[in-house]
């Protein structure tokens, strides 16, 4: 028997809805989960995918992804590549692996309501596959990363870290929770699909990919583009929603939305990229600047495409823009100096020729961040690295759930913004942090930082071993990555003068 071409079915089989007889309307998709803008039944009838695929092309284009990433990774483990490679890039990797599966999973999750939820047939048959999609993702990468846990035992929080209450999970948890698990099917695609995949997967997957590539780590490199066609395809879904609710006069909720999640995504990708790329990353082999990256794949094309969408940039792209010079730099030195509450080793990294390489891409770097590392060093030269640990604990954002940083100086950044609801006071990090808080404080009210568990008692014994211990890092937490040897050209000179 002859087939039929797809595009002689495809329309009329995923329009094949039924009416209900048993229950309402109302009950098979009620506001909470599917559509509480109440777009007309006619729109979504006519919700048109900018992305067709049949099952049977599915499976054949995602066998060959996978066979392709599984084939370099069995040769690369026969040359023993992670166990001999770059110590910042074995950190880069920990940090990957660690971090990622358990926000694909969310992704699945959040795909798989899409699919039960969504009143378009079009929709829920590419979220079906999405779904799929995103189990691939979290699988491949917890694969791939416990492959090396012979050669590193921290790399077990790819599973195990999502259950955990340490701090990095706690703020990625609350990101993605905001916007992939705890909003209605229309809200939910255009933040994660639009700000976060549109906007950051690109920067996640590509321009990563190339510094793998550029490092020799094409097992990495190779997979992580697997991973972006998937991204590329599904993020899709959400550009006929966003059309759908321009044309219905509901542009402003819209633009919120993504003014909400693009900040959300913003904070959390300036540190798991922003790190890596401008500090773990070995010097010789970065490919570009997380600036510059960040430049191209997110300032560039997503403000290209919120244009296109007949959306505007976020009422805070001047606030971003300075973020971009001097969010992750803190983040990065913040992290190294309390890396005993994380569970991979930082990298400090920042000898002679680093920092000319920061100054250059960062003008301005040295007087910023430089002092306070240059104390770091005297103390490592004079063999006191105890003395670069704090003994205090940050002050963290009731959003971001990350410490809130800043430069002192002109102009002075540091600033803590806050609000008194509801008799408690919330401290946050920036006026968007704050402003996201402010949009619908019952959603975020109740939520205690790592800092809020510890000064309330939900941490005990309520000692700094005890703090350890609820974050799963007690005994077991992170040592710098070089064991301090970036420090060798410093001694004898403390300029670092060769
Ligand atoms: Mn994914
Ligand atoms: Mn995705």
């Amino acid at each position: 028997m002859a087939l039929l071409e797809r595009s002689e079915w495809y329309d009329l089989a995923r329009q094949t809805n039924w009416t209900p007889k048993y229950v309402t309307e109302e009950e098979l998709f009620p506001d909470e989960m599917a559509d509480p803008y109440h777009l007309p039944q006619e729109d979504w009838d006519a919700y048109d995918e900018p992305y067709k695929v049949a099952y049977s092309e599915y499976v054949k284009t995602q066998r060959e992804k996978d066979a392709g990433a599984y084939s370099v990774k069995t040769a690369l483990e026969r040359a023993g590549y992670y166990a001999n490679a770059n110590p910042g890039w074995q950190s880069i990797q920990t940090l990957f692996y660690t971090a990622v599966p358990f926000i694909e999973y969310a992704s699945g999750s959040m795909f798989g309501r899409f699919t039960r939820f969504a009143k378009g047939g079009g929709m829920r048959n590419m979220a079906s596959f999405g779904s799929l999609d995103e189990m691939r993702h979290c699988q491949i990468q917890l694969w791939f990363g416990y492959a090396n846990l012979k050669h590193n035992k921290q790399l077990d929080w790819a599973h195990k870290g999502c259950h955990s209450n340490n701090w990095a999970v706690i703020g990625a948890r609350h990101t993605f929770d905001d916007i992939e698990h705890t909003r209605d099917v229309v809200s939910s695609s255009i933040m994660t699909n639009l700000a976060f995949e549109t906007a950051f997967t690109n920067l996640q997957f590509i321009a990563f990919a190339a510094d793998a590539a550029k490092e020799g780590d094409y097992n990495f490199s190779n997979f992580l583009q697997s991973i972006q066609t998937d991204e590329s395809r599904h993020a899709q879904i959400a550009f006929p929603l966003v059309k759908m609710m321009v044309k219905n006069g509901k542009k402003d909720e819209a633009q919120k939305l993504i003014d909400i999640a693009f900040w959300r995504t913003w904070r959390q990708f300036a540190v798991l990229m922003g790190m890596p790329m401008d500090y773990y990353m070995p010097l010789e082999k970065r490919e570009r600047s997380f600036k510059e990256f960040m430049e191209e794949w997110v300032v560039a094309q997503f403000e290209r495409q919120m244009n296109d969408l007949g959306l505007d940039r976020p009422w805070y792209w001047d606030i971003f823009l300075n973020d971009l010079e001097y969010f992750h730099h803190s983040q990065a030195l913040g992290i190294w100096l309390w890396r005993p509450t994380v569970w991979w080793n930082p990298v400090a990294c920042v000898g002679p020729k680093e920092r000319e390489w920061l100054e250059k891409k960062y003008p301005g770097w040295n007087d910023t961040w430089g002092t306070l590392w240059d104390t770091v060093i005297e103390n490592l030269v004079a063999g006191h690295p105890e003395m670069t640990i704090p003994e205090t604990l940050p002050i963290m954002c009731n959003m971001s759930q990350l410490a809130i940083t800043g430069v002192p100086g002109k102009p002075w950044t540091l600033k803590v913004f806050t609000l008194d609801h509801e008799g408690r006071r919330y401290n946050f990090g920036t006026e968007v942090d704050r402003w996201i808080f402010q949009q619908e404080p019952d959603r975020y009210k109740r939520h205690l930082s790592a800092i809020d568990r510890y000064v309330t008692g939900v941490v005990q014994p309520q000692t700094p071993e005890g703090m350890l211990d609820y974050m799963g890092v007690l005994n077991q937490g992170g040592q710098d990555a070089y064991d301090y040897s970036w420090v060798e050209p410093y001694r004898g000179s403390p300029q670092g003068a060769e």
